[in-house]
């Protein structure tokens, strides 16, 4: 399967734009804001929560980088505009990071200020594990300023987390825990598909013990078992933690989680990069090359 994911990677830039678009646009709510507000109106009409990105990795520019804070400022107008009950995630990179720190920390501070101006929360994604200590830094610093109205993700994947869990605890961050989707070496990741498992309910599990507020974010439901036995046996209500999945992921079960009575936020990305978003998380990680592969063959074969 791996040798067959990793030849459908190499394929795809051959892919026409169009066929490559017909598939994204399961996983990516279009180009405009105003698809983002449809997509979210239509989860929150679901009993969803939402969580908007704005595509924007591959910025070059300073400008780039300033112009994608300004759309997340127009983000929380409309969402505010529409009472529509969705945050916001952002990457460090699309606010330039990779350009410089300082102007990365001006973009995200800015952005968080709006958030807060609207009542808003602001999760710092997280990326490839070349940005993971400027990330960590970038929201201890925020968290230092007073702003409290900013989360981050961990990664499982990385050797390092557990450590990271327990020298952030004593801020008691609000994290959204996930896989993490970047193939990282084998000196700071584990490869072991059920060694990433065991990191991730040991995490879970590290963060709920340091009272923590988790964003659980998976859609393979042997964690999501662990999770739900988690939530039962230390007795945590409705809005003690949240469930997330990804906007055309797995939807059956994010239904079934939600009539179990689950909050459950979908992460929901759009903007005019999704062909480089797109084509630069299948290259990031062939394995969902796969399962989008798969799905596809499933959705065409209706
Ligand atoms: C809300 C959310 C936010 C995330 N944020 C980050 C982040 O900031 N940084 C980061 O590194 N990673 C992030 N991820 C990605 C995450 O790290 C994993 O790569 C991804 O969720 C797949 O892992 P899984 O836990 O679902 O388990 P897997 O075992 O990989 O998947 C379980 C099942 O889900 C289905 N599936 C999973 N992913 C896909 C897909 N893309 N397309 C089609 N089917 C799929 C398949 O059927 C698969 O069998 C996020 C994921 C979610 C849900």
């Amino acid at each position: 399967m791996a040798l067959l994911d990793r030849a459908l990677v190499r394929l795809l830039p051959a892919v026409p734009k169009p066929v490559v678009r017909r598939v994204s646009s399961r996983y990516i709510a279009g180009e405009e804001l105003g698809d983002a507000v449809r997509v979210v109106r239509q989860l929150n009409g679901e009993g969803k929560l939402a969580t908007i990105d704005v595509l924007g990795e591959e910025i070059a520019s300073p400008d780039e980088a300033r112009a994608i804070a300004g759309t997340y400022r127009e983000v929380f107008e409309a969402l505010e505009r529409e009472r529509l009950d969705s945050n916001v995630s952002v990457k460090v990179t699309a606010l330039g990071l990779k350009l410089g720190y300082d102007l990365c920390r001006e973009n995200l501070e800015a952005v968080v200020a709006h958030a807060a101006e609207r009542g808003n929360f602001v999760r710092i994604d997280m990326e490839d594990a070349s940005t993971t200590d400027d990330t960590l830094r970038l929201y201890r610093e925020l968290r230092a300023e007073g702003h409290e109205n900013v989360g981050i993700v961990l990664q499982a994947r990385l050797k390092r987390t557990l450590a990271d869990v327990a020298a952030l605890a004593e801020l008691r961050p609000n994290v959204r825990l996930c896989k993490g989707i970047y193939l990282e070496p084998a000196e700071i990741a584990f490869r072991d598909f059920d060694a990433v498992r065991t990191s991730f309910a040991q995490v879970l599990h590290a963060l709920w013990d340091a009272g923590c507020y988790v964003g659980v974010a998976t859609h393979d439901e042997w964690l999501l078992e662990e999770a739900k036995r988690g939530v039962e046996a230390r007795e945590l209500r409705r809005e003690d933690y949240e469930l997330q999945m990804l906007l055309g992921v797995r939807p059956a079960l994010g239904v079934e989680l939600v009539r179990e009575g689950h909050r459950l936020r979908i992460y929901t990305p759009f903007g005019r990069h999704w062909y480089a978003y797109s084509l630069r998380r299948l290259q990031e990680n062939p394995k969902i090359a796969g399962y989008i592969a798969a799905d596809t063959l499933r959705v065409f074969g209706r």
